[in-house]
C-alpha cells in the first residue's frame, strides 16, 4: 500500500509546543512526518542546524511516525526525493496567510505533485512564535508554558553562555 509522506519544513529556531501541536496532529493524518529543519542563515539563527534537529528528534521522540532531518536548498527538490507528496504548514493567524499563500503556489509551480496543507493549532499557540520565545528567554523571562522541558533546558544553557 502506498504510505504517504508529509514534510513539515521551518527553521525551529527553537521547536515550541505550537510546532509540536502541529507536529502531533500531522502525525495522526500521515503515515510518516519528516520535519525538515532548514538552514536559514539569513535569519540568523541561535542555535546550529544540528541543535534544531536533535532539540526536535528530543521532543518527538514518543511519536513513532516522525523524524527529524536537514535541508538546504528548494524545499520541493527536497521533497521529491524523500518520496513526500505534501508540505504541512502551520497557519496561526490571518498574518501567516498571504506568505504561505504566495510560498504554497510557488512551490506548486515547481512541483506541481506535491501539496501543501495548512493545520491551525491549538488556539493557545496561535500568537506564539520562535522569535518571541528567544527574545523572552534572552532577558530570562519564563518561557516553560511555550517550549517543552528539554528546550527551555537548552534555552537557559545558551543564554547562559553568551
Ligand atoms: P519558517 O522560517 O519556515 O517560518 P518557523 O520555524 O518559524 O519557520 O515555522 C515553521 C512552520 O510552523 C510555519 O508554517 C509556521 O507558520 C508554523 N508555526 C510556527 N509557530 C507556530 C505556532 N505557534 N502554531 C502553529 N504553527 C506554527
Amino acid at each position: 500500500m502506498k504510505k504517504t509522506i508529509a514534510i513539515y519544513p521551518g527553521t525551529f529556531d527553537p521547536v515550541t509546543n505550537g510546532h509540536l501541536d502541529i507536529i502531533e496532529r500531522a502525525s495522526g493524518i500521515f503515515d510518516k512526518v519528516i520535519v525538515a529543519v532548514a538552514v536559514n542563515q539569513s535569519k540568523k539563527p541561535i542555535f546550529t542546524q544540528e541543535e534544531r534537529k536533535e532539540m526536535i528528534t528530543n521532543v518527538t521522540s514518543d511519536i513513532e511516525n516522525v523524524e527529524a532531518d536537514l535541508f538546504e536548498g528548494l524545499l520541493v527538490r527536497y521533497a521529491e526525493k524523500k518520496r513526500a507528496t505534501v508540505i504541512i504548514r502551520g497557519l496561526r493567524a490571518i498574518s501567516d496567510f498571504e506568505y504561505e499563500f504566495q510560498m504554497s503556489l510557488t512551490n506548486r509551480k515547481l512541483s506541481p505533485a506535491i501539496n501543501t496543507i495548512f493545520l491551525m493549532p491549538n488556539e493557545k499557540y496561535s500568537f506564539l512564535n520562535s522569535s518571541i520565545v528567544r527574545e523572552l528567554a534572552s532577558y530570562d523571562a519564563d518561557v516553560k508554558e511555550f517550549v517543552p522541558a528539554y528546550v527551555l533546558e537548552k534555552l537557559k544553557k545558551k543564554f547562559r553562555s553568551n
